[in-house]
């Protein structure tokens, strides 16, 4: 098992969402929950990060040592260190004996998968939901992993187009399937906050490689299920 080198010395509150991805339900430590609503202690309250959001706030005109300020540098280091866990997500602990062997060579689909992620160009949100599908080569991932996949890439700056690339990447190197399909629909907070405001714009962005790159039948096959309802609810 290999060990990104970053992994040591995470704040708690950002060890304890890097856990929650690498694991499986449950096996999340117990001193996890609490830590994500802590009050980031740990956090170096006079860092470096704390005293440029500082400076921004001075910067826009604020009072940053107005009472409801006084909280927020270190406020917002800790919401970014949470927003972008992902970079410190080991992927041999998040596909952690999970893939298996299995003469299955259907097509595969999990939609609806909810994410946030952070435009890397603005530091604004963008968030919506991906479907990621596979052809199975004998070779099949635990259902459970693939929004963790997603999770992975989303916490982190990011272009939509390269989270979608990534997610695709991903499983064609560990599962080495027939081939891969990832659809993200996605608003843009930056697109919507600013400028001409079209709330609503949704951007879709997909990745396809092996049969659903060279095979029009599978790709049709796989947004066929992307236009299906999900099952009826009761
Ligand atoms: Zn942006």
């Amino acid at each position: 098992m290999t060990t990104t080198p970053r992994r040591t010395n995470l704040p708690p509150n950002v060890r304890s969402i890097v856990d929650e991805i690498e694991t499986e339900m449950g096996e999340v430590p117990f001193r996890a929950a609490t830590q994500i609503e802590g009050d980031g202690s740990h956090a170096d309250a006079h860092g470096r990060v704390e005293a440029a959001v500082r400076e921004i706030l001075v910067e826009i005109g604020e009072d940053p040592d107005r009472e409801g300020l006084a909280g927020t540098p270190g406020r917002v280091h800790r919401m970014y260190t949470e927003l972008t866990a992902g970079y410190h997500v080991d992927p041999e602990r998040l596909i952690n004996d999970a893939i298996f062997d299995v003469a299955y060579s259907e097509m595969v689909v999990v939609k609806e998968i909810p994410f946030y992620s952070l435009c890397e160009h603005h530091l604004l949100p963008f968030f919506g939901t991906a479907a990621v599908a596979y052809i199975p080569r004998g070779r099949v991932i635990g259902l459970s992993k693939i929004p963790r996949v997603v999770e992975m890439y989303a916490r982190r700056l990011q272009v939509q187009e390269r989270m979608t690339q990534q997610i695709a990447e991903f499983l064609q190197e560990r599962l080495e399937p027939q081939g891969v399909g990832v659809v993200i629909e996605a608003t843009h907070l930056c697109a919507v906050m600013r400028g001409v405001r079209k709330p609503g714009t949704v951007m879709t962005t997909s990745s396809v490689l092996g049969l659903f790159r060279t095979r029009d039948r599978t790709r049709a096959e796989f947004f066929a299920h992307l236009e299906r309802g999900g099952p009826a609810r009761p």
